[in-house]
């Protein structure tokens, strides 16, 4: 579904992307895990074109992405959850979702009862403020949001970020039911562990450069990995 080239990014001539490939064939949920400023974010701005690639190519589907608009790759299926969620605090929680709907022009009840099945508490909560949403809460109409462009390839920016481990493991098995669905993920993460029980395929991203790659169940049991992401010896 989504291959990656000799991917280079820079900023103001300092390269945060060195030169990857990576791939997350359809039906998958991949993963990109990595130290704080390791690039992930930065490789997924350039797959949405919010940040320009300095070499290489994105290939979606087999068609390459370059010179696409932001809106124009959304159209083709592919959609981010960005990091902290950018809700809109003063907007409600269905008119948030359905700003994700904002390149459709067709129907949106079926998908927004979809949205609703797999979150039933922002159903219960449509009317209230996003604002005064809990965090998790906040998470949750991100990927609803996201999923109202109806996706083919979700990618989401630490969805765990700041939250509480209960409620992480409550996202973590929504993006599995999403993916059970039949919506292609690649998460970001820096809470390894679960991202790499998760996922079928895990990359390991430090300073810009892919270090290792593999299944992740295969990722966990390395013991460099586990030193470095895990804090395990
Ligand atoms: P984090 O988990 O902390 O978000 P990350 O792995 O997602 O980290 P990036 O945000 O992609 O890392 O950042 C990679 C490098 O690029 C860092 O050194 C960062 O300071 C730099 N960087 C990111 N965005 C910009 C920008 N807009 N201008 C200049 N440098 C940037």
């Amino acid at each position: 579904m989504l291959k990656v080239e000799g991917l280079k990014v820079a900023y103001g001539g300092i390269e945060a992307v060195k030169g990857i490939d990576f791939e997350v064939p359809d039906h998958t949920i991949a993963t990109l895990i990595g130290a704080n400023g390791a690039g992930k974010s930065t490789v997924l701005k350039s797959i949405v074109g919010l940040t320009k690639l300095s070499e290489g190519r994105i290939l979606f589907d087999g068609k390459s992405l370059a010179g696409l608009s932001p809106d124009q790759i959304v159209s083709k299926g592919i959609t981010l959850v960005p990091e902290g969620r950018r809700i809109f605090s003063n907007l409600t929680v269905v008119e948030n979702i359905k700003i994700g709907a904002y390149m459709r022009r067709d129907d949106l009840s079926e998908d927004l009862a979809w949205v609703y099945d797999l979150f039933p508490r922002l159903k219960e909560r449509s009317w209230q403020l996003a604002g005064t949403l809990s965090g998790g809460e906040q998470q949750m109409l991100a990927v609803a949001r996201a999923l109202l462009s109806k996706p083919k390839l979700l990618m989401m920016d630490e969805p765990s970020l700041g939250l509480a481990p209960l409620i992480v493991k409550g996202i973590f098995d929504i993006i599995k039911e999403i993916h059970k669905q039949g919506v292609t993920i690649l998460l970001i993460e820096q809470n390894a562990n679960l991202a790499l029980k998760t996922a079928n395929i895990g990359y390991v991203l430090e300073t810009g450069n892919i270090v290792m790659e593999g299944p992740g169940e295969m990722l966990l049991k390395n013991q460099s990995i586990r030193e470095a992401y895990l804090g395990k010896v």
